[in-house]
């Protein structure tokens, strides 16, 4: 299991469109488990795997208490097939945007169906914590931030600091 760099704000694959795999092999699992572990490195409770440059839909999450055994799910190809008309607010953050946090209205509750580790098909029902967390990576893959949700003036204010950010890194080097 490797440790994966994660990309950062402004890096322009962050609003690309990831693809659907077409089988579940050895390695879909290693990109799997690469994931899983630099999503509880960082620390963090989700990753979409555009997150560590490869564009295709996979999501990893685990939201489970920190005093909790850990619970990672892996879902391949999901997809949102039902989402309830009562809608709840998160505070969000995203490993690609640190830092960063603000207020999101999601679906209260959804229903996903996907691909689990072994290319079982699945379908699960998602509320509270692991409903937004789930809703926030599966956005990833179509190349949507949680900052997409803020208002035009917020979402300026974090694109401008992290391309501040990006330049004065590139100064440096
Ligand atoms: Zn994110």
């Amino acid at each position: 299991m490797a440790l994966r760099d994660i990309v950062i704000l402004p890096d322009n694959i962050l609003k690309q469109h990831s693809d659907s795999f077409a089988l579940v092999d050895a390695a879909v699992r290693d990109l799997a488990d690469d994931m899983l572990n630099t999503m509880y490195h960082a620390p963090g409770i989700g990753l979409a795997a555009v997150q560590i440059g490869v564009l295709r839909r996979m999501i990893v999450v685990d939201v489970a208490r920190e005093e909790e055994p850990r619970e990672p799910l892996c879902l391949i190809n999901p997809k949102i097939i039902w989402s309830s008309e009562e809608t709840s607010e998160h505070e969000e953050g995203c490993l690609s945007i640190p830092d960063t946090y603000d207020l999101v209205t999601r679906p209260a509750e959804i229903k996903v169906q996907y691909l689990d580790r072994d290319g079982a098909e699945c379908e699960r029902h998602c509320n509270g914590l692991l409903s937004t967390c789930v809703q926030h990576e599966i956005d990833h893959l179509d190349g949507v931030l949680f900052i997409d949700y803020l208002s035009r003036l917020k979402r300026q204010r974090v694109i401008k600091k992290f391309v501040k950010a990006a330049k004065q890194n590139g100064d440096n080097s």
